[in-house]
């Protein structure tokens, strides 16, 4: 079969960027601002921001905040806004996940929706790094 052209392929939503829900996202950003631990936790702003590239590392560096993130009830929505706004959600501790995890996991959703179809919806990444 064969390829779309290239204008179509061109128009396809990029699977690493799915089309923002303006609504949805406007809701878990509320969440986000209200419920947010991070949100005055006293932490240093640095623990949030490890600076080695090595993940184990990293996760070392900001163990205080990715703890915080855990008890976090906003986890989930912190996580998938991360995802969906790469330009910011690629920095710091987003969701309980460093940025090399984060970046691992939206390389999975693509690989996914480029493959078998999508089965592997953010949403169940999502869940599944809880
Ligand atoms: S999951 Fe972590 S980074 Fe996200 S809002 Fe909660 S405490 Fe903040």
């Amino acid at each position: 079969m064969a390829s779309p052209p290239a204008i179509l392929r061109a128009n396809r939503p990029d699977p690493t960027h799915p089309a923002p829900d303006p609504c949805a996202d406007q809701s878990s950003w509320a969440l986000l601002t209200r419920h947010a631990r991070c949100a005055g936790s006293g932490l240093d702003p640095d623990q949030w921001f490890p600076v080695s590239a090595e993940e184990g590392k990293a996760r070392q560096e900001a163990a205080e905040a990715i703890a915080i993130c855990h008890s976090c009830l906003v986890r989930a929505r912190c996580l998938a806004l991360s995802l969906r706004y790469w330009d910011i959600g690629q920095h710091g501790v987003w969701g309980g996940l460093v940025a090399t995890e984060r970046a691992r996991l939206r390389r999975l959703i693509a690989a996914d929706h480029n493959g078998c179809g999508g089965a592997l919806t953010q949403a169940t990444v999502v869940e599944s790094a809880r």
